[in-house]
């Protein structure tokens, strides 16, 4: 695990045990900071490299403008000061390529006046086998052909539309690479010489998985802007600027991205249109959830390779890769529950018969275990939904129209099990996701919540799935 990354564990580990009492920005050490805040500014958002804000008041005012920017892009609380959640963004490592238009070649949309393009791979990292690189290419070049009418055509020619080159530090292109970690690589939109070029930071860990930085999520980025895409500021999107890891095996190109390129180059030959993925939003009436827990009195809902995690002291809702908490655990989770006591959440996945136990940010030793360990029979493909009830000690798991409750103390299914949700619970149809909080239990099917008193073994209130986040 590089530096970098340790590093933004630790942040999130902080935000996590410091959530309750949000960080005062007046107390964040300016001074400490504050080239890292220049050196973002000028490298992203275009901050002339001359200012000095110790001498010039001007040169202040600009700066806390420009921060300002930073901030609206990122979805931050737009204060014009280096706070806590600020920094943390900045020491994300990201793509080298300005948030806000600076190294503008032509006006308008840039972009390559024919549909077949030639790349030439121009030299290799020693980080990588060369036919990894080779496939990590191949597949990255796949992403957009796949949803557009371009076609990638390799060459060993001397020059091709796009090069794609492993550089060191200063490489006479005006933006030097900073080593380990921070910058990544960058790319030149689409035109002449280095128009559209690849240009990867070869002091980074590069890797075919989840380790370092995998090569091929950075080069379809990259690639993005060769064919023309400036940045997204949807946190889901490929052409976000942050790194986020995702399993290429499970990777799918974001809506956003296919209808940025489409709206360049058109929809592909295909007669069946490719979709991508959309981020989930809060506070969209129409969205459901795969699984709900609770996470040391915070509530965590999973939705595809997303997390929305709420603090029940604060009014924002924070939107997180799965990955980014737990970087082996697939996206798709399906059910999830805590075991206050054991201060475990155990997390099922959809299309696999298996289930992790995850403590703080490690995976338990072992895992992940066959469902069956649980008791459930060999018909039981996959849970739906589970809740674990911390005054009892049973944990419900929900299958289709049926439920079991599992003993934990004696780690065994209760006898009597399964039976009919409907019997038990009432009319609240197939449990997409469920979870305890205060006493009351919470069914979510679809776009609709049921709140559930176990005393009087009855719903007391029906609501909107979204009735959590502050809409
Ligand atoms: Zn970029
Ligand atoms: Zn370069």
């Amino acid at each position: 695990m590089t530096r970098m990354k340790v590093l933004s564990l630790l942040l999130l580990l902080y935000v996590g045990i410091s959530s309750a009492f949000p960080v005062d920005p007046e107390k964040e050490d300016e001074g400490k900071n504050i080239d890292l805040v220049e050196t973002y500014l000028q490298n992203f958002y275009n901050l002339e490299k001359d200012h000095r804000p110790h001498l010039r008041k001007g040169g202040k005012n600009h700066l806390a403008e420009k921060l300002k920017e930073m901030q609206e892009f990122f979805g931050l609380q737009v204060t014009g000061k280096p706070d806590h959640d600020t920094l943390e963004m900045m020491n994300k490592p990201r793509c080298g390529v300005p948030d806000v238009e600076q190294y503008v070649f032509t006006t308008g949309n840039p972009k390559w006046k024919k549909n077949n393009l030639t790349y030439r791979i121009v030299n290799y990292t020693r980080k990588m086998r060369q036919t990894d690189v080779d496939a990590a290419i191949q597949k990255a070049l796949n992403v957009w052909s796949s949803v557009t009418p371009l076609t990638f055509q390799k060459t060993k020619d001397k020059i091709a539309d796009i090069m794609i080159s492993f550089e060191y530090r200063d490489h006479k292109d005006n933006s030097p690479f900073d080593g380990p970690d921070g910058q990544l690589a960058h790319a030149f939109q689409p035109g002449e010489g280095l128009g559209g070029d690849v240009h990867l930071d070869d002091e980074e860990a590069w890797t075919k998985d989840g380790r370092g930085y995998n090569l091929f999520i950075v080069v379809a980025h990259e690639l993005g802007h060769s064919l023309g895409l400036s940045h997204s500021n949807d946190p889901g999107a490929l052409m976000y600027p942050n790194y986020a890891y995702t399993d290429p095996k499970e990777f799918r190109l974001p809506q956003d991205d296919i209808d940025g390129i489409q709206a360049i180059y058109g929809q592909s030959n295909d007669a069946v249109q490719p979709t991508g993925p959309t981020t989930p939003q809060a506070c969209d009436p129409n969205l459901t959830f795969d699984a709900i827990t609770t996470l040391r009195g915070e509530m965590m809902f999973f939705k595809g390779r997303y997390m929305l995690r709420k603090h029940p002291e604060r009014s924002e809702t924070e939107l997180n890769f799965i990955s980014l908490f737990w970087p082996n655990l697939p996206s798709g989770i399906q059910a999830a529950y805590e075991n206050i006591e054991r201060d475990e959440i155990l997390l099922f996945k959809g299309n696999e018969d298996k289930y992790w136990v995850v403590r703080g940010y490690d995976i338990a030793y072992g895992y992940p275990k066959p469902i069956y360990r649980l008791g459930f029979p060999k018909t039981v493909k996959r849970v739906n939904a589970a809740y674990s009830d911390e005054t009892t000690g049973k944990t419900y798991f929900f299958v289709a129209d049926r439920y079991w409750r599992y003993d934990e103390n004696k780690k065994s299914m209760d006898h009597g099990y399964p039976r009919k949700i409907i019997q038990d619970f009432g009319k609240i149809g197939r449990v997409d996701a469920v979870f305890q909080k205060d006493g009351y239990v919470y069914f979510f099917h679809g776009t609709t919540q049921f709140q559930f008193d176990p005393r009087a073994k009855r719903i007391v209130n029906q609501m909107k799935s979204i009735s959590w986040f502050n809409c």
